[in-house]
């Protein structure tokens, strides 16, 4: 894929960079990346990689374009309500940047297209806003080894990570399950539209990093919070329990529906200190990061962060009750389901994790973990 002048011109700035130059530019340019989803997080995407040059650019999106979508799905504008997403995204790249080739697939994304629509790109960003998709473009993604450039909002919240490189995780890895509780998507749930604006880009840009070999991650899942404008990033480790890709799959085929959920046991906020008064052989821990430990935790609570428990539970007392504890409830469910399946019986998730905790957090200058 040589550049000619007005391609030199275009992408001058890039060609400037060392790290990317002339060689970078044409990989860029002889790269193709499908985008799943296109509305919050595909808008933003799909026009950075256009205009960075990526040489073809599918998406894949079943919709057309409602009112309700302009306040976030930026490619978008309101005399064009009621046409098909994709084909206006299409149209909308072209102008920007008339080289790039976009291939358009105005359906769904289903078990039956996934493999013949996904192994025709080299990687996939998963901009979808839904489980039952995420789980799909993850599982075939892992199946044909392409990078899975992920990316979710939640109101004011926003996540991302690359998945399924060789040797790291899957999102299975860290929801091997469809979170139960209180998953919505944004179209109940509310996203200030600027979210998904910075996720979408930060996924454009982790798709460029990976084409130009300038990504380093694939083992973290970095959390932001745009309120405070805080950025957390939890070291992701390949779960060896995971059903996807870990020692013992149990998904050796892509699934036609959603999950079924393996249910965990949890206690309710409300009834916790009953059950501390009650039960004498409990420990509470705590899987968040030791750093929000430190903030806030609940009095007598442990830090055991999950990775820990998801690698090693040697530390862990197999005789005692533990209640594990995350911010939100959905971390510990993860460790609990783990915790579970290697013996530790009668184990706990706080239900709604410390968002729901009714009592007094306590601070601490430091974190211990239990010992046996
Ligand atoms: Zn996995």
């Amino acid at each position: 894929m040589v550049l000619d002048s007005k391609d030199k011109l275009r992408y001058s700035r890039h060609l400037s960079l060392p790290e990317i130059g002339r060689e970078g530019q044409e990989r860029l340019k002889a790269s193709r990346v499908l985008v799943v989803g296109a509305g919050g997080l595909g808008c933003p995407a799909a026009l950075y990689l256009a205009a960075a040059g990526i040489g073809t650019i599918g998406i894949i999106d079943p919709d057309c374009i409602e009112l309700s979508n302009l306040q976030r799905q930026v490619l978008y504008r309101d005399s064009e309500l009621g046409l098909s997403k994709v084909e206006v995204a299409s149209a909308r790249l072209k102008e920007n940047n008339p080289n790039v080739v976009v291939e358009t697939y105005r359906t769904a994304l289903s078990p039956e297209n996934a493999f013949e629509i996904i192994q025709r790109y080299d990687l996939v960003l998963d901009a979808t806003d839904n489980f039952t998709a995420r789980y799909l473009v993850n599982d075939a993604c892992f199946f044909l080894r392409r990078p899975n450039v992920f990316a979710s909002v939640s109101k004011f919240e926003g996540r991302l990570s690359v998945l399924c490189l060789p040797d790291g995780p899957c999102y299975r890895c860290l929801f091997p399950e469809t979170p139960q509780d209180k998953i919505l998507n944004c179209a109940e749930e509310g996203i200030l539209g600027a979210v998904p604006g910075v996720m979408g880009t930060l996924q454009a840009l982790a798709a460029l990093k990976l084409i130009l070999g300038l990504e380093d991650s694939g083992h973290r899942l970095s959390i932001f919070n745009f309120l405070n404008i805080e950025l957390k990033n939890i070291v992701l480790p390949k779960n060896t329990q995971c059903p996807l890709c870990g020692a013992h799959p149990t998904i050796r085929k892509l699934e036609s529906r959603a999950l079924e959920c393996h249910s965990v046991p949890e206690i309710l906020p409300g009834d916790l200190q009953t059950f501390l008064e009650a039960e004498e052989s409990v420990h509470l821990i705590d899987v968040r990061e030791p750093e929000d430990f430190r903030r806030g935790k609940i009095p007598g609570s442990l830090s055991v962060p999950l990775n820990v428990i998801l690698s090693d539970t040697a530390t862990l007392p197999q005789d005692k009750v533990l209640i594990l504890i995350c911010q939100r409830g959905q971390r510990s469910r993860i460790g609990v389901q783990h915790l579970i399946e290697k013996g530790f019986r009668g184990t706990r998730s706080l239900r709604g994790g410390l968002s729901e905790w009714p009592g007094k957090l306590e601070r601490c200058l430091s974190t211990s973990r239990p010992q046996k």
